[in-house]
């Protein structure tokens, strides 16, 4: 068989976090009953007129800043003209002649270096309304509180070669927008939406093969098995001496294949035109130099930086800069507590342990920089040892209590007293006349079964070090007698 290359470029629709819609004022909010965040505008009423929202302008000029964009200063928008009873007003008001970024890039990265993915345009447009089919009564229901929501289209060159690129593309971009605060990118939730353009062709060939577009890829996985199936499909297809038809299938990820949906659309299907009820929208300097001046430092930067300034490793500061807000908790602790590397070991041990096992979000975790620092102090000083400071750090993640409060609250500071450690570990070689035998034989790892029994006995409040030296000192002099 032949050697084939794979040929990938990405239609990424992502939705904005803006509060209202692009062209009314109605809410974003995601959730809520049916048609009830909806209004003439945004359910194509006659008569009605669009307002263009601009935090989606300053949003849109943002993710085009932050992939290295061109920005067009006079843009415009366009009408894409279709029927479906998603879309009421029969045509979707979007960019086609001069969208509002252009001519970007973005790095990935790829083996050893790094790989840079063109940007061949970022433009803006509205989401449709959502339809509901419903089998048991067997008609089709219709919800437009998303029709009018704000979406930007990032739209890159064929530069792709593999899934895991493709993969790494999207988790870069993904991070980017979220860094940005721009939107949370969940595609399962639809926040973020990859069309997967696909086309083979012999290695070496300096010419493009026939693509294929794929929709309704809602996760990683599903976009690689997508990219593995359609490629297979097509290099069978040419080894037979067929030809790639341009069209549009739609992946099945249970069946493990696609199938034709339509036949590929060209924009002249469409009949773009310029819309009438919006103007240009016009971009000064200032305005684009406000937004640069806003953007907050981004991933690659930050993990960059950690090494330097905290004293952590590449790995470690990679692990925490896959959240703005763990990297932004991250930063504030170690300035509090005066230790990079104790901070991090918080946020990447138990912090990241807590997201997985209450299946959270990192951005949405919300505690308190300074009761985190203070609970490291805490530890330091010996005031809690370390598994009660696990179990306070879990209040702080769940319900960001001030651990020194909540330490005297609940009487959880540990005993250094020596006279009460004494009157324990007296206790615990009393009671334990064998393993007493094995230490004097000679067996020093009986000395954790004694700890854990004066723990035991002050209900987890001994200091470890403290109740370790005192154990010891009384079982050598027994050595001795
Ligand atoms: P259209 O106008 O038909 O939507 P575009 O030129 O806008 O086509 O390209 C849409 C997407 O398809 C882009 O992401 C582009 O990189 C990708 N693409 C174009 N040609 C090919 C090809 N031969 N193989 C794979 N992807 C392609
Ligand atoms: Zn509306
Ligand atoms: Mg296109």
């Amino acid at each position: 068989m032949k050697q084939y290359e794979t040929v990938i470029g990405l239609e990424v629709h992502v939705e904005l976090s803006t509060k209202t819609k692009i062209f009314c004022g109605c809410s974003t909010e995601f959730g809520a009953a049916p048609n009830t965040h909806t209004c003439p505008v945004c359910t194509g009423m006659p008569g009605s007129l669009p307002v263009l929202n601009r935090q989606v302008v300053e949003y849109a000029l943002a993710a085009g800043l932050a992939m290295n964009c061109q920005v067009n200063q006079r843009c415009k928008f366009d009408r894409k003209n279709y029927f479906y009873p998603d879309n009421p007003q029969n045509y979707q008001i979007s960019q086609l002649y001069s969208p509002i970024c252009h001519d970007g890039w973005v790095e990935i990265p790829s083996g050893e270096g790094k790989k840079r993915i063109r940007i061949h345009e970022i433009h803006m447009e509205e989401d449709a309304g959502k339809l509901i089919h419903d089998e048991w009564e067997d008609c089709s229901l219709v919800d437009y509180n998303r029709s009018g929501v704000p979406l930007i289209e990032i739209v890159t060159e064929p530069d792709l070669r593999s899934a895991q690129e493709v993969i790494d593309f999207l988790d870069t971009l993904r991070t980017t927008i979220r860094y940005l605060g721009v939107s949370d990118c969940r595609l399962q939730e639809g926040s973020m939406r990859a069309d997967v353009n696909l086309s083979v062709r012999e290695a070496g060939s300096s010419l493009f093969g026939t693509r294929t577009e794929m929709k309704n890829l809602n996760s990683f996985k599903a976009i690689a098995h997508a990219i593995e199936g359609e490629r297979d499909r097509q290099i069978e297809l040419l080894e037979e001496g067929k030809p790639v038809i341009q069209e549009t299938r739609r992946w099945d990820d249970n069946k493990e294949s696609s199938y034709a949906m339509r036949s590929k659309e060209d924009a002249k299907d469409y009949r773009y035109f310029p819309d009438p009820d919006l103007p240009p929208v016009v971009i000064s300097d200032s305005w684009i130099e406000a937004v640069r001046l806003r953007q907050p430092a981004l991933r690659g930067e930050r993990a960059a930086r950690y090494p330097r300034q905290y004293g952590i490793s590449e790995e470690d500061a990679w692990t925490i800069t896959e959240s703005r807000n763990l990297a932004d908790i991250f930063e504030e602790t170690a300035k509090l507590c005066g230790s990079g590397k104790k901070a991090a070991n918080w946020i990447i041990g138990e912090t990241l342990r807590l997201v997985k096992e209450r299946e959270a979000d990192p951005d949405q975790v919300r505690f308190t920089p300074a009761h985190l620092a203070a609970l490291i102090q805490a530890a330091e000083e010996g005031t809690v040892n370390n598994r009660t400071a696990k179990e306070i750090f879990e209040k702080i993640f769940d319900e960001d209590v001030e651990p020194m409060e909540y330490i005297s609250a609940n009487d959880l500071a540990t005993v250094a007293d020596s006279s009460v450690l004494e009157e324990a570990a007296d206790r615990v070689i009393q009671a334990n006349p064998g393993s007493v035998e094995e230490y004097l034989g000679g067996k020093e790892k009986v000395m954790g079964f004694f700890l854990g029994q004066i723990m035991k006995e002050m209900k987890g409040k001994a200091d470890p070090k403290a109740a370790q030296k005192i154990v010891k000192q009384k079982l050598e002099e027994r050595k001795k007698s």
